[in-house]
This record gives structure tokens, sequence and C-alpha cells, in this order.
């Protein structure tokens, strides 16, 4: 287990485009604000979704695909380095008309409905990520 001390340097709060790809145009934004490591919050609404499950024996993520109007009814995730470049990684709660969730790792592929963000850009240390292999996902490294 480790830990780090950030300080906030700034705050963003922002709304998406209808149409615009969630995990795509989140990850424009943090590059385009050349933002290595934050904190990402989103809730809105989605036209689809495509999540993910890791599969923790087979090391494998498996795509789930859901083709309805989803709510989202809420969203969480970071920012820190892969392969150099700032990575957005998040993974958001989504809902149906019934209210019944399905949840997951976002991919490319999670089409916005509406949606509003809150990305708290920090000052630190900036972590990278590299590949564990007990669990084969990309962690962060202590450095
Ligand atoms: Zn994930």
């Amino acid at each position: 287990m480790f830990a780090i001390e950030y300080d906030v340097k700034k705050v963003y709060m922002g709304r998406l485009e209808h149409g615009d790809d969630l995990l795509e145009s989140l990850q424009k934004f943090v590059e385009d604000k050349g933002i290595k490591m934050g904190i990402i919050q989103v809730i809105g609404a989605a036209q689809r979704a495509t999540l993910g499950f890791y599969d923790g024996n087979r090391k494998v993520y498996e795509k789930i695909e859901i083709e309805d109007e989803l709510e989202i009814a809420g969203g969480w995730g970071n920012i820190s380095l892969k392969d150099g470049k700032p990575m957005v990684h998040l993974h958001v709660v989504v809902s149906n008309r019934e209210g019944r969730a399905f949840g997951g790792h976002v991919f490319e592929g999670t089409k916005v409905f509406a949606c509003e963000f809150i990305i708290k850009h920090l000052e630190g240390p900036v972590l990278e990520r590299a590949l564990d292999d007990v669990t084969g996902l990309t962690l962060w490294k202590q450095t």
C-alpha cells in the first residue's frame, strides 16, 4: 500500500456535447490542458454504453454493450500517466428506466446524451502506470 499527497491546482466544471464519446472527449480535454494527475467526476445521461468487467482469472476485459437510454447515475475516475501520456481511467454506474443499474470500466463507445463533469487538476508527484504481473492490469507503480 502507498499513498501520496497532492494539492488541487485547478478545478474545471464543464459539459460535454450531445453525441460525444464519453471517454474520448474527456481524454482529449485532459491532453489539451496538459493534466497529468487528476480526479474526474461525471453525471448525466447516455445514449448507449460500452463498459468493461475485468476477468481476473483470464486477465482480460469482457465488454458489456448496453443499447438503451441510460442515466449516468455516477462516474468517477482519475488521470495519471501511461506510456508517458495522460490516461483517463473512468468507471460509471448507469441506470435504465426501471432504475436498474449496470456498472464498470468505461470504454470508447459510451455515447453522451448530456453530461456534466468536474475535473480536479492535481499538483504533486506524477504517477505512472506499469504492467502488474499479479493482476495483469496496468497499475500505479511506486517510485
Ligand atoms: Zn477500470
